[in-house]
């Protein structure tokens, strides 16, 4: 752990994260693995991407931002996208899906997309057909992007072939909506052909509320950075690991306070952030980050000055 100097109360004990000029190589493509109980926890890369920092950390200032996420001339953070794949010894379950082959080249040439989620299962030697489970934790292109994947014809296939998708149902519908505050963020190829087909189960779950999806897996709702964003559960062995996705989108968000400029509800993310340290500090839930390329996991506690904190991450 480096020592950052304090800035203004904010917790800034963590090691920041990699400037953007730090270009991750290919032996980025597996992240981390561990285990969980008697489940097996491999964490993919999709690879790094860009987004604003302003835009990433709402209207917490820069000079306190940046001193966890350096910004590069642009203004722009390194992220990553970490796609966490379980092994239930029953199930091969995929969270998230990373930012796919079909976007746009303006928009895949100002995020510097890598495209490279294919080639980590590679690397880790798992095989798209083996993946029996799908789960989306909201349909931001983002997150489901190789949900599908657009063939060199032309053609937009499902990635995993055997698998069941699993998305909110509210997330498909806000999607359609096309509204002018988020249209950007959803493609509806990464959903529309799976619920056409039958191969997505789109979920009901209200918000504070949990839905089984196979034995250990579950999803519970955190909503605020969208209406229904879900949060996934691993259990195995009396252990809970919690995909909390863009609730708390790198291990630079944890002050309750620091959300995205992104989030449709703010308020509301604080209010879901509290609800979810209540639970995963003092049980030691382990918190996997959708968009933390260097601290892909971790487990939080609170610091000297009561502030949230990743201890043991994972890398
Ligand atoms: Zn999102």
């Amino acid at each position: 752990m480096r020592n950052i100097p304090s800035a203004g109360g904010w917790s800034t004990d963590a090691d920041p994260m990699p400037h953007p000029s730090e270009r991750p190589d290919s032996d980025d493509l597996i992240r981390a693995r561990t285990t969980l109980g008697d489940f097996e926890l491999t964490i993919l890369s999709d690879g790094t991407y860009f987004l604003d920092g302003g835009a990433m950390f709402g209207v917490v200032p820069k000079p306190l931002w940046e001193k966890r996420a350096p910004a590069d001339e642009q203004n722009r953070i390194l992220l990553g996208l970490n796609t966490v794949i379980v092994r239930t010894g029953k199930h091969t379950v995929a969270i998230e899906t990373g930012i796919g082959n079909k976007l746009p080249d303006k928009l895949r040439a100002i995020f510097e997309a890598k495209e490279q989620l294919p080639r980590a299962f590679s690397a880790a030697q798992i095989r798209p057909e083996e993946v029996d489970i799908v789960v989306n934790s909201h349909l931001h292109f983002d997150h489901c992007g190789w949900n599908t994947t657009r063939t060199p014809d032309g053609r937009v296939v499902p990635t995993f072939p055997n698998a069941r998708y699993f998305a909110h149902r509210g997330e498909v519908e806000h999607g359609h909506l096309q509204l002018e505050r988020d249209a950007v963020s959803y493609t509806s190829d990464n959903y529309d052909p799976l619920v056409e087909s039958g191969q997505m189960t789109l979920l009901d779950t209200r918000p504070g509320e949990t839905t089984p999806i196979v034995p250990g897996i579950s999803v519970e709702c955190f909503p605020g950075h969208t209406a229904q964003l879900l949060a996934v559960h691993i259990d195995s062995g009396g252990k809970r690991a919690t995909y909390i996705s863009d609730l708390i989108p790198t291990s630079a968000h944890l002050d309750i306070t620091w959300v995205m400029g992104y989030d449709l509800d703010p308020l509301r993310c604080i209010e879901e952030r509290k609800r979810f340290y209540a639970r995963a500090i003092p049980e030691r839930w382990m918190v996997l980050f959708t968009h933390d390329h260097h601290t892909p996991y971790g487990f939080i506690e609170l610091n000297e000055k009561g502030k949230p904190q990743v201890v043991s991450p994972g890398v």
